[in-house]
């Protein structure tokens, strides 16, 4: 019970970048941290450990060296979790989708992120805007919170 209130009041968003130009992470850390934006006044914050994050917010095209830390960072966040896919990279390679081989036979790539981890809200564009973003976030709220 106190859990869920704590949710109620309070959300946190662990931010995992896979491999990509980090363009999508820097719109992300502008949700949270910017003044124009500043998510964190809505008592959402990033955090940088798996234990106390609902929200698993992904970027990137999960290259071989990153799936594992990404399925293990996953692991590590308590039920209900959610994971938010950002970008082009993450929902379908992007500009990394051909290297090495397509998708799903890369020598580099095991992505896109939904070959990894079960994701609950994709937000596409290369960088998403900062909006967007916020409104994946949003969207994935119910699961966490209600465990929808
Ligand atoms: S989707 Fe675009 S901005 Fe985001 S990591 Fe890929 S190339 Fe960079």
């Amino acid at each position: 019970m106190l859990k869920k209130y704590a949710r109620k009041k309070c959300i946190h968003v662990m931010l995992a970048y896979t491999g990509g130009c980090n363009g999508c992470d820097i719109d992300a850390v502008n949700c949270f941290l910017s003044p124009f934006y500043d998510a964190e006044q809505y008592n959402v914050f990033l955090t940088w450990n798996p234990r106390e994050a609902d929200i698993l917010l992904v970027s990137g095209c999960v290259t071989k060296v990153m799936a594992e830390p990404l399925r293990k960072i996953y692991e590590n966040i308590p039920e209900p979790k959610a994971v938010v896919s950002m970008g082009c990279c993450a929902l379908k390679g992007g500009v990394y989708g051909n290297i090495g081989g397509d998708l799903g036979t890369s020598d580099f790539i095991d992505g896109p992120v939904d070959n990894i981890l079960p994701v609950d809200v994709k937000v596409p564009g290369c960088p998403p805007r900062p909006e967007d973003i916020i409104d994946g976030i949003i969207k994935a709220l119910p699961k966490v919170i209600e465990g929808d």
